[in-house]
Formats: structure tokens, C-alpha cells, sequence
């Protein structure tokens, strides 16, 4: 059932998660949210009449959603997986719009409020019951619970690269990519091999904002390179175009398996609701619009 409720809906989803506010005394650019998956922002420098943006997505989730609900409209994604799906999970946004609080939890790390990679590997270990499942990083290191993975993934998150930059001095300049590799049988003895990638990716902002130069610029323009990448990837699936342009960038070509064919895509865009972040939400919300609605 999860499969064909999915397969009614297509293999390219996009959420949109708007943060709360920190900033008590800043307007923000969220007008309305709509039950169906409409977005309407407002430029904070024009008129009501004028200022009006309308975007539309599978799902919005407002600065009041917690983790249990963005999972709750996820999760099926993750049963596709044990059924032999490949599904590919990223989140997409500014820095500082709540990617890394959706994918992996609050900074600081308690085990409440846990996002998608714990939610998610919790689940693959329960459904299989722990047993007959490997989940081998690239050095092929296998994990038997989720407190092995997440013990992985800060030893990850220790080698990530952090540099500071005007925008926000924790800025992450590279992407995570937490892969998780099943096999095993289904109930009439088949082998099924599936894969699941759930991807942070690096802020996306534009470079000159940033104010960067020497390789911290190099740099910058190779994470705006390989999300661009990402874009015309799924924007040529969703086009169902012949030629898929994986081999653009090492992040694409990563994804390859898990992108495309009878794979299932799903984005989470991030936006900051704060009014000067505007220029930044629209682009981000620009950039979802195309991968969503082609
Ligand atoms: P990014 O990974 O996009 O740079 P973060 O996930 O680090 O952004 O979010 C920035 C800050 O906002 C963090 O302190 C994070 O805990 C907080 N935050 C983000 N999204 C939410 C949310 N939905 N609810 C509460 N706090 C959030
Ligand atoms: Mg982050």
C-alpha cells in the first residue's frame, strides 16, 4: 500500500520547512500556508498588493511542526526502501534554515527531537529486527543499532568542514551524506537490495553574499556548482529527458543509484523566516518550484 500511495504521487516530492523565528522583533515573510501544499510569501519592501509570491509543494511545514510530524509524511519513503526502492532524502537551503535540525536533530544533540537519519535508521533496524540487515559505510564498517550509526555520523559530523563566513560564522561548506545500504529477502525468498541516501547538503546561498575570496571562493563556487548539478539532475528526470546529466559533479554521480529509474526523491526546500532572508527564500523556493513542478 505505501508503494502504491506513492506511486500515485509520482517519484519527486518537495517539502518546505520554515524555521521559527529567533528574532522576536523582525517581521516575517510567511503570508499564508496552505492545508494543500500553497505557500504565499511577502516582500517585506513592497506593498500587500504587490509583494505577494504563491508557490506550491507536496507538503508545507510551518515553524510550529516538530520532528514527529515532518517524519510522519516521510516515513513511507523509509518502508519503500525495505521494499527494494532506492530513495534519495536531501534537504536544500540557506544556511541557518533548519537543514541540518530536519536531517539529523538540534544542534547539541539529545536524543529528543531526533530528526530523519535517526527516525529513519530506528525504523529499517525495527522492521527488520535487527536482523539480516548491514549498513556499511564507504570502509564497510557494519553497525547493529542506531547508536552505532549515530556514533558514526558524529565522527562524521567531527571531519565535516566548518569555516566561518559573514553570513554565519558555523556555516557548513560541504554536504553530508549519510548512505544506508539494505539487503536482504522478501516473504517469497527474493533477494532485495535497496539503498537509501539521506544528504545535508551545504548551505545555499549565493557566493557574493558571503564576502569570501582565495579558497574559501573556490570552494563556494564548487558547492553552488554541484547543487545547480542537482537541480538539472532531477529537473531532466522529471522532464523524463533521455540524457541525464549525472556525470556534472561528484554529489549527482554519488546519488546516481538513488535518483531516477524506480528511485524515490524526496526535498525538504529550508527557509528562513526572517525578512532579510528574503532574497534567499525566494530563490530557495524558486529552485524547489523547479525541481517539484516540471
Ligand atoms: P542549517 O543546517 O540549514 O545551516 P540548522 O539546522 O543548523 O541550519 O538550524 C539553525 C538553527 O536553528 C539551529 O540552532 C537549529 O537548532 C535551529 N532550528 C532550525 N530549524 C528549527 C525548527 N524547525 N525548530 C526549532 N529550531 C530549529
Ligand atoms: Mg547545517
Amino acid at each position: 500500500l505505501y508503494n502504491m500511495v506513492q506511486d500515485l504521487k509520482g517519484n519527486i516530492r518537495v517539502y518546505c520547512r520554515i524555521r521559527p523565528t529567533f528574532r522576536a522583533e523582525s517581521k516575517t515573510v510567511t503570508d499564508f500556508i496552505g492545508e494543500d501544499g500553497s505557500l504565499c510569501i511577502l516582500d517585506p519592501s513592497k506593498t500587500l498588493k504587490d509583494g505577494r509570491k504563491l508557490f506550491q509543494f507536496n507538503r508545507i511545514f510551518g515553524p510550529t511542526a516538530g520532528q514527529d510530524e515532518v517524519y510522519r509524511d516521510t516515513q513511507p519513503l523509509i518502508r519503500s526502501v525495505m521494499d527494494g526502492y532506492n530513495v534519495c532524502i536531501f534537504a536544500y537551503g540557506q544556511t541557518g534554515s533548519g537543514k541540518t535540525h530536519t536531517m539529523s536533530g538540534p544542534s547539541g544533540g539529545t536524543s529528543k527531537d531526533m530528526g530523519i537519519n535517526y527516525l529513519a535508521l530506528n525504523d529499517l533496524f525495527q522492521i527488520c529486527n535487527d536482523d539480516g540487515l548491514s549498513l556499511p559505510d564507504a570502509r564497510l564498517r557494519s553497525v547493529n543499532s542506531t547508536t552505532d550509526v549515530m556514533t558514526l555520523m558524529k565522527l562524521g559530523e567531527v571531519n565535516r568542514a566548518v569555516s566561518s563566513t559573514a553570513i554565519n560564522n558555523r556555516s557548513s561548506r560541504s554536504h553530508s551524506v549519510l548512505t544506508v545500504h539494505v539487503s536482504g529477502k522478501d516473504t517469497s525468498g527474493n533477494c532485495i537490495r535497496s539503498c537509501l541516501h539521506l544528504v545535508d547538503l551545504a548551505g545555499s546561498e549565493r557566493v557574493d553574499k558571503s564576502e569570501v575570496t582565495g579558497d574559501r571562493l573556490k570552494e563556494a563556487l564548487y558547492i553552488n556548482k554541484s547543487l545547480s548539478c542537482l537541480g538539472d539532475v532531477i529537473t531532466a528526470l522529471a522532464q523524463k529527458n533521455s540524457h541525464i546529466p549525472y556525470r556534472n559533479s561528484k554529489l549527482t554521480l554519488l546519488l546516481q543509484d538513488s535518483l531516477g529509474g524506480h528511485a524515490k526523491t524526496l526535498m525538504f526546500a529550508h527557509v528562513s523566516p526572517e525578512s532579510d532572508s528574503f532574497g534567499e527564500t525566494v530563490s530557495t523556493l524558486k529552485f524547489a518550484q523547479r525541481v517539484s513542478t516540471v
